[in-house]
């Protein structure tokens, strides 16, 4: 027997489907959005797609932004010659945050994973591999200090070396295995003064 309407079952099925969204969230947002007046629900669901319409990656750093460079990108005062690589927009944003890194960055969209079957080809390497056919003087690898970003980082190092590009790596103040929008500004900070060459 079927416990909800055919339509509440659905709803309930495609929020379960999002990532850290269990059965028990699923069906308490399913009620939530059934009982939301319908303008508000419309709101939420064309802010969805306009989002997903209209957002992209960024030319150069492949972060996620409304216009074709993103304003990190574009912005002339920012050092283009250092380059931090970062796993996903979050984290890049959890830098921007401590207001105090003037670099640029570029997002891997991911990290290797042997386990998970990600490989070199399912990030975004190549594209910094091109990025440093330009004058960049640094790159920083900012992966998280899980297993799949220290991975990511040794692979990054030995691939940017021999281009003679200086690779330096955040240091360990950041906890094993915390994603980096969770970690404070001052840790960040502390980690990337104290980045170390590789
Ligand atoms: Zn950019």
């Amino acid at each position: 027997m079927e416990l909800y309407s055919g339509h509440i079952n659905k709803l309930i099925e495609e929020l379960a489907a999002l990532p850290g969204i269990g059965g028990k969230s699923a069906q308490r947002l399913a009620f939530h959005l059934i009982n939301m007046p319908k303008d508000k629900v419309k709101r939420l669901a064309d802010t969805m797609l306009e989002a997903r319409e209209n957002v992209r990656y960024c030319r150069e750093c492949y972060t996620l932004t409304d216009r074709e460079v993103c304003p990190v990108c574009s912005n002339a005062k920012r050092n283009h010659g250092l380059v931090m690589v970062v796993e996903n927009t979050r984290d890049l944003a959890a830098y921007e945050k401590t207001g105090r890194y003037d670099g640029v960055y570029h997002v891997l969209h991911g990290a290797i994973s042997p386990m998970l079957g990600i490989g070199p080809g399912e990030i975004r390497l190549k594209e910094l591999m091109e990025r440093l056919r330009g004058d960049v003087e640094e790159v920083i690898i900012a992966t998280n200090s899980s297993l799949e970003g220290e991975t990511t980082a040794m692979y990054i190092a030995k691939l940017v070396k021999p281009v003679g590009v200086k690779v330096t790596r955040i240091a360990s103040g950041v906890p094993v295995g915390g994603d980096l929008e969770y970690i404070d500004e001052v840790t960040l900070l502390r980690a990337l003064e104290g980045r170390v060459e590789l």
